[in-house]
């Protein structure tokens, strides 16, 4: 009679497979967010917390007497093992570089070290682009990679690795390892303009180089020099506008003003801004950072807001 009373009844264990194939769909769904090529860091540390947790509760319940043997088992054990799977896949591994790459990238851009920015975000790139390859096919999973896209993704590791993006890598050395030519040649370019725009905001007159620009008065986005006011003024006064209704703005830039850099695409839909507090750095943002293959982009400065 003691043996009888440790079994569970029908209706309790119908509760029991009820609550596996709970946490079996919730882990299945929440390592979808692993097979997003975008995934952010949050996203990435949220599934890799809570799919170890999902797996641990799914074995307490399959402990108890009469669950492995449901016949509704089986269906979340496979969402279990879908779940796990890809927690433990390569492109997952891909995910942690990517995001580790991304934040030491903007560490270095904190830091003016052009090089090791081209290099994180190079390597951030490659990541997606390799786990968006496993990723084609949500509703079936992967299709897996081809054997040079496994390739790939080894030596992203192995580079990472020497980085110091990864969990297990040593701590960033102070040399950094070589760096194919067209990097080196990608952190030059990126330290040049780093130095142009040390001047400040460049002219937007397409056919001018000048920086250290103005904001001006009556064109709307404009930031001028000295002699392309005057040309504006010549133009619009021949056009019979009031004489010279282009000026810098009365009071100049205000001191601690914030900039905000709107970048937008060109030839199609779609924009994204940026905010900063000098114009070094807006005309530095407006230079180096490209959402899109036609990137435009427009200089807005306001005032702090009074205390
Ligand atoms: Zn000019």
């Amino acid at each position: 009679m003691p043996q009888l009373s440790t079994l569970p009844t029908a209706a309790e264990l119908d509760r029991q497979v009820h609550r596996l194939y709970a946490v079996a769909r919730r882990a299945r769904r929440i390592a979808y967010i692993l097979a997003h090529p975008q995934a952010t860091g949050d996203g990435v540390v949220y599934a890799s917390t809570r799919i170890p947790r999902a797996l641990s509760a799914a074995r307490r319940l399959l402990a108890l007497p009469g669950v492995t043997d449901h016949e509704e088992t089986p269906y979340a054990l496979s969402f279990l093992k879908e779940a796990e799977q890809r927690l433990n896949a390569p492109s997952t591994k891909l995910l942690r570089i990517a995001v580790a790459a991304r934040q030491a990238a903007a560490r270095a851009d904190d830091a003016d070290d052009d090089l090791r920015v081209v290099v994180f975000q190079e390597i951030e790139e490659r990541c997606r682009f390799l786990i968006d390859a496993a990723a084609v096919e949500p509703v079936l999973g992967r299709r897996g990679w081809t054997d040079r896209e496994r390739q790939a993704s080894d030596a992203l590791q192995e580079q990472a690795a020497r980085w110091g993006l990864t969990e297990d890598a040593d701590d960033v050395r102070p040399t950094p390892p070589t760096v194919p030519a067209y990097l080196s040649h990608q952190a030059a370019e990126r330290a040049a303009t780093r130095s142009r725009c040390a001047a400040g905001i460049r002219c937007t007159e397409s056919t001018c180089l000048a920086y250290g620009t103005v904001k001006v008065t009556y064109l709307v986005d404009s930031w001028l020099c000295a002699d392309c006011i005057k040309a504006a003024n010549t133009r619009l006064n021949a056009e019979g506008h009031a004489p010279d209704p282009v000026r810098p703005v009365p009071g100049g830039t205000p001191e601690s003003g914030h900039y905000t850099v709107t970048l937008y695409n060109a030839i199609g839909k779609g924009a994204r801004s940026v905010k900063c507090s000098t114009p070094q750095r807006a005309q530095f943002i407006a230079e180096t950072v490209r959402p899109f293959n036609n990137t435009g982009y427009t200089i807005h400065v306001t005032a702090p807001a009074p205390n």
